[in-house]
């Protein structure tokens, strides 16, 4: 258990303002907002409110840092990378508190976010210095084709509340590798990952204006004059689709380079074949992880028939057996969703369901009393009709269809616009490929709940985003290609 002491010392030894070039400011309207713990309801701070003319303030700085930024070495990039992963492992209680806190998550939760957080650091680390090209001759002998890549410029990163940490180094460590200026917006609601970042990196050596922190309660007005300032060169944006959609028509203003990573509805299946304790194991990481609220979270279970009622007695017990409660407590499981209106919508996906027939093995329910709790919840019987299989839930969850056959399956879990994450346990290796050869989705778990990995690229397809993060793609988006032809006649 975390004591009031060590919260009221890690919040008051926080940076609170605008980071603009190498100086902690106010806001230029004077503004602060509230972030909130979702445990209790309580203000656990305030941060200085970014308006528009910040915005134009970060990108002056971002913009006047460029040049010089993208002429340092790889290996001093790498290495102020190195030295930033190292400095988070030794804050590592302050950031995973920091997280609990304003998120919600359960401190060891935390603590596995800390960890694949700062993985990203170093992963790129050591990609800064593999940047590479290529040189050959023309097919008709008269020149030689040179092939470099440089870095893209002043990009402007805009990461969700779910995984305060981790989201915001998924973009920072490829963008640093690179070269690239920077301006973060984080969420409103989880500011203060963001603010900590920063300081460990001005303390890892960042020279002023390559990093930028903008948070603000007002995102669209906000940034917007940042989407008609040519200065800028790319947006890397990681929420829902909607906003997504939103953003990628902002940015053809000035035809920017996007990566976009967003919303997933993903299927989890479970074939007739598949060690049913592995299936259950898998599900709860997938399903309960982050309570739910993770872009790659499981949304659908789908069950062949001859199964289904084993592994939903199974999943009901581990899901029941859940502690729930405030996330700095010893022993709790689940903690709060983020704020009210995320848990009204996983009430109201739940209690439609149950409308339309669907029984609760487990949970079912708001818990009563301050915070936004919900219960781990398994719903079977559940209607095709029932907008649970179709809206990302980000709660904990999981609803329960049956299928018959593997075409049955499959078509099931290619039916969403989405194509995130996708999650299959079976033994049988010609059906694992028939799988990764079918399923419409940028990533397939097979026999393990577990996706992410930062050596790994991260992305999805549909109207689940655009680019990559993370593995040696994840640099890529932050590189432009460039081509020289070189005359060169015969001798
Ligand atoms: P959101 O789309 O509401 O917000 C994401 C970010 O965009 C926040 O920083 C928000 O302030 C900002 N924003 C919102 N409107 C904006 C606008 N008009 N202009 C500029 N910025 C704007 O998403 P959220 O609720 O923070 O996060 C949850 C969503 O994120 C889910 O859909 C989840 O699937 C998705 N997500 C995706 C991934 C992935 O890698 N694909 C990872 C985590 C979360």
């Amino acid at each position: 258990m975390t004591t009031a002491l060590n919260e009221e010392r890690l919040l008051a030894s926080l940076p609170t303002g605008l980071l603009i070039g190498a100086e902690w400011r106010e806001s230029a309207s004077g503004r602060r907002f509230d972030v909130h713990d979702p445990a209790t309801g309580q203000i656990l701070t305030t941060v200085a409110d970014a308006a528009p003319a910040d915005a134009e303030a970060a990108l002056d700085a971002a913009a006047a840092a460029q040049r010089d930024w993208a002429a340092t070495s790889p290996r001093s990039r790498g290495e102020i990378l190195r030295r930033a992963f190292e400095a988070i492992h030794a804050r590592a209680d302050d950031f995973a508190l920091l997280m609990t806190l304003e998120m919600g998550k359960a401190l060891a939760e935390s603590r596995s976010e800390v960890a694949y957080g700062a993985e990203f650091l170093r992963w790129f680390s050591e990609e800064a210095v593999r940047i590479d090209g290529r040189y050959s001759t023309a097919p008709d002998g008269g020149s030689r084709l040179l092939v470099t890549k440089r870095p893209v410029g002043p990009a402007l990163l805009i990461t969700p509340w779910n995984f305060p940490l981790a989201m915001a180094t998924r973009k920072i460590g490829p963008a640093v590798a690179a070269g690239c200026t920077m301006i973060l917006k984080p969420a409103d609601l989880t500011p203060l990952t963001s603010l900590l970042l920063a300081q460990v990196f001005l303390d890892a050596g960042l020279p002023a204006g390559v990093l930028n922190v903008i948070p603000t309660s007002t995102a669209a007005l906000t940034t917007a004059p940042l989407f008609s300032d040519p200065r800028l060169r790319k947006l890397s944006f990681t929420g829902s689709t909607p906003v997504g959609q939103k953003l990628l028509q902002q940015a053809s203003t000035t035809v920017l380079r996007t990566s976009m990573e967003l919303g997933g509805n993903a299927p989890f299946l479970v074939f007739a074949d598949a060690d049913i304790d592995a299936a259950v194991d898998g599900a709860v990481a997938a399903k309960l992880r982050n309570i739910g609220e993770a872009c790659t979270a499981a949304n659908r279970f789908l069950v062949h028939e001859d199964v289904a009622e084993t592994f939903a007695a199974e999943l009901a017990k581990r899901f029941t057996a859940k502690a729930i409660g405030r996330g700095t407590e010893d022993g709790v499981d689940i903690g709060p969703l983020v704020d009210e209106r995320s848990r009204e919508k996983v009430r109201a996906l739940v209690d439609d369901a149950v409308d339309k027939g669907a029984t609760a093995l487990a949970g079912g329910a708001v818990v009563p009393g301050a915070g936004w709790f919900y219960q781990p919840t398994v719903l079977t019987g559940v209607s095709a009709s029932a907008r649970i299989l179709d809206e990302e839930i980000f709660g904990p969850v999981a609803p329960i269809v049956t299928f018959r056959t593997d075409d049955e399956a499959i078509e099931a879990a290619n039916g969403t616009p989405f194509g995130l994450a996708a999650y299959a346990f079976t033994r049988d290796l010609g059906r694992i490929i028939r799988l990764s050869e079918q399923l419409e989705t940028g990533m397939l778990a097979i026999n393990t709940g577990v996706i992410s990995n930062p050596a790994a690229p991260f992305g999805g397809v549909k109207q689940s985003g655009l680019g990559r993060e993370g593995g040696s793609e994840g640099i890529e988006e932050y590189l432009e290609t460039v081509y020289v032809n070189i005359a060169q006649p015969a001798a």
